[in-house]
């Protein structure tokens, strides 16, 4: 990589600032579907489940396995908050069978976290919606309710702030690339909607899944809506755990897909025309949990190592890591407006 003099890096952080400020006007569809605008977030569960966990059941230790008392509740694994020991000494000896498990159960739980924050909230689950009828071609079924459909929605976790995102690439210069002293806030990203790889993962409980939705939907009188599965996974196969959501998608979305109207995003100010498909689906999410300083989408999220990872190898073209995680950044950044600015692919207005 060449290092870039001080002057290109000014004027890459000042486009970077102009393209960070990217604006959507809603369409109509997105109004008639939810009254109103912006941040139409649904109460999200996860504080109703958080708070549910807080009543007092009995705790085991998992070392000796000695009962806890409402008075002297046992204290968790700060960690995974999945196994209770009684004391400092008990956890300490019991570390080695429990690492492994405890690993797992964070990546699970974060998962988990961020799976439950989309799903409940409806902008970013309208477009998902909207991304699968065209990518499962659910317009063109004679019956799109007979089978369900799939498809697997990749994640990522990325920097907030735009800039260090070009940090961590390096194209702030050496000296400007994080290290790993420094806190870097995270963000969930879309980075593809696709189709589900055959063999990825077991079907028949998903199977299950749809057909416990797929009741519900036919005892609501929804019987001709299609039905199906989206299968979230975040980072790579061979790290990531899967989180699958039945869906059911209700006629409103067939319309809007159907009808697909263009809409409007504003960039500095300028505005520009968008058509409605899977990739502008996909942004839309992004950019709207971009646009969500306040954390009021619950899909914030501190960076690990992992996430990292796939930021720093997205730079070369041809890298050894050629990871699934890496080959779908690469190839939304090429598609998102912020990243062709980064890209030098696009220029925003000054
Ligand atoms: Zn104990
Ligand atoms: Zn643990």
């Amino acid at each position: 990589m060449s290092t870039p003099n001080l002057q290109d890096v000014a004027l890459l952080k000042r486009r970077l600032e102009v393209a960070a400020s990217i604006e959507m006007t809603y369409p109509d569809w997105f109004m008639t579907a939810y009254g109103r605008p912006k941040f139409v977030l649904s109460e999200p569960d996860v504080a109703a489940d958080i708070k549910r966990e807080k009543r007092h059941i009995c705790h085991i230790c998992t070392g000796c396995q000695k009962v806890d008392s409402i008075e002297e509740p046992f204290k968790r694994c700060g960690q995974c908050l999945q196994d209770y020991y009684c004391s400092k000494e008990c956890q300490k000896l019991d570390w080695p069978q429990h690492k492994m498990r405890c690993r797992q159960s964070v990546r699970q739980k974060r998962y988990e976290s961020i799976v439950k924050a989309i799903e409940a909230n409806k902008e970013c689950m309208g477009y998902l919606k909207i991304a699968t009828i065209l990518l499962c071609k659910l317009l063109d079924s004679p019956d799109p309710s007979k089978e369900p459909f799939t498809c697997l929605v990749h994640l990522g976790i990325e920097p907030t702030n735009i800039i260090d995102f070009a940090r961590f690439r390096g194209e702030m210069g050496p000296d400007n690339i994080p290290d790993s002293a420094e806190k870097i806030k995270g963000m969930v990203q879309v980075n593809n909607v696709g189709p589900l790889p055959a063999g990825l993962i077991d079907m028949n409980p998903l199977i299950g899944q749809w057909k416990v939705k797929k009741a519900d939907a036919d005892a609501e009188g929804f019987y001709k809506d299609p039905v199906g599965v989206m299968i979230f996974m975040l980072g790579d196969p061979a790290r990531a755990g899967v989180v699958s959501v039945p869906v059911h998608i209700t006629s409103l979305f067939m319309d809007i897909a159907r009808k697909a109207p263009p809409f409007q995003q504003i960039i500095g100010g300028l505005s520009r025309t968008m058509t409605l498909d899977i990739s502008t689906c996909i942004e839309c999410i992004n950019i709207a949990i971009r646009r969500d300083t306040t954390n009021k989408f619950l899909l914030r999220k501190e960076m690990n190592q992992d996430d990292i990872k796939i930021i720093k190898n997205s730079t070369t073209d041809e890298h050894e890591d050629e990871s699934l995680g890496v080959k779908l950044l690469r190839g939304r950044m090429v598609r998102e407006y912020i990243y062709r600015v980064l890209l030098g692919l696009q220029v925003p207005p000054e």
